[in-house]
């Protein structure tokens, strides 16, 4: 059994309210949005702890797709976000590469 969050996620053994899924992505709810659209996007395969360290880069097209899809909601028309954090000085918390997806309400720039 693998001890990353996300991995465990993938396989449901942590269970996630899940808003889209291809063969390659898995879409799924932030459990502490930080916005009133917060999804959560990520290799379904442990690619890499985070983007610093991908070197295939092909999981990156149907993800962006799959972002795309998920921001043609009724909470996306005035605006979204899409960003990932990187090591320490980026805010990372979880170390399989994701990309956060949000939308909602006004937000801030530059991030605090
Ligand atoms: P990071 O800080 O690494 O960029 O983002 C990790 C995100 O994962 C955080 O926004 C955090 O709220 C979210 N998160 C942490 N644990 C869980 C969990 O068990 N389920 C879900 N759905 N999200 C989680
Ligand atoms: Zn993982």
């Amino acid at each position: 059994m693998t001890d990353c969050l996300f991995c465990r996620i993938v396989a449901g053994e942590i269970p996630s309210d899940r808003v889209a899924e291809t063969d390659q992505v898995l879409a799924f709810r932030d459990v502490n949005p930080a916005a009133p659209q917060h999804i959560l996007l990520i290799p379904k395969e442990h690619v890499a702890d985070s983007l610093a360290e991908l070197e295939n880069f092909s999981v990156l097209t149907d993800l962006v797709k799959v972002a795309q899809e998920i921001a043609t909601g009724a909470e996306f028309e005035e605006g979204w976000r899409m960003v990932t954090n990187v090591g320490e000085n980026g805010g990372q918390s979880v170390f399989h590469l994701h990309f956060h997806l949000l939308a909602g309400r006004r937000l801030a720039w530059p991030p605090g």
